[in-house]
């Protein structure tokens, strides 16, 4: 079994290379934030509830991340093991998230902690742009679509994640140093904690990563 947190500040790249892990060493991908994305797309009460902070770039309260990692844990998705992308968030999400493991016997093999300066951060997440239909990522600069304003996978039409909008950004940038960067210093102090350089590109920083896990099993 490979347990993994994948840990850093927003436009790091956690979510593609947490893709990247999951397709290499077939264990899932389970993001917090797309989670709750699916929820507000649905309009469910906790999707609604959700919107609110997602839009300002705060985060959801710890009751409702916790719920819906606690369920995906039960679930029988992660008896191969699982890759946690963007939670936990605080220390309070961190220390239910050892309970809960703690229960069923699940240890962490390793959280990856990916960095890169804020302007760089700034950068990427300004050009991001995601699929309306299938959810592929594209970036403007980096790696943008054949076709303006459509996906190349699926031809649907691309958006800007409203919490990319440049004063968004900087408010979840402020939040990330306040909130989630005390886990690094957490898990620096049970062992488990491994820094990657996210400035590096693509395919250097998911190298970085795989020489870190070792072979797949
Ligand atoms: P992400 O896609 O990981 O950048 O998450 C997008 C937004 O979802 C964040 O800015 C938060 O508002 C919310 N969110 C995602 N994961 C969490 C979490 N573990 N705790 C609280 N809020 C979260």
């Amino acid at each position: 079994m490979i347990n993994l947190i994948f840990l850093g500040p927003p436009g790091v790249g956690k979510g593609t290379q947490a893709k990247m892990v999951s397709d290499r060493y077939s264990i899932p991908q389970i993001s917090t934030g797309d989670m709750l994305r699916a929820a507000v797309k649905e309009g469910t009460d906790l999707g609604k509830e959700a919107k609110t902070y997602m839009d300002a770039g705060e985060l959801v309260p710890d009751r409702i991340v916790i719920g819906l990692i606690a369920e995906k844990i039960e679930s029988g998705d992660c008896v191969n093991g699982f890759i946690l992308d963007g939670f936990p968030r605080t220390i309070a999400q961190a220390e239910e998230l050892d309970r809960i493991l703690n229960e069923k016997k699940i240890e962490l093999t390793k959280v990856v902690s990916v960095s890169a300066p804020d302007e760089e951060l700034i950068k990427r997440l300004s050009g991001r742009r995601t699929c309306s239909s299938c959810g592929e990522v594209f970036h403007l600069v980096f790696n943008p679509p054949t076709n303006d304003g459509k996906c190349d996978k699926c031809g649907g039409d691309l958006f800007q994640r409203d919490d990319d909008k440049e004063e968004t950004i900087r408010e979840r940038l402020r939040v990330y140093k306040e909130q989630t960067e005390p886990l690094i210093n957490y898990y620096k102090s049970k062992g488990l904690l491994a820094d990657i350089d996210g400035a590096q590109n693509i395919d250097a920083v998911f190298d970085n990563i795989c020489s870190l896990i070792g072979p797949k099993g």
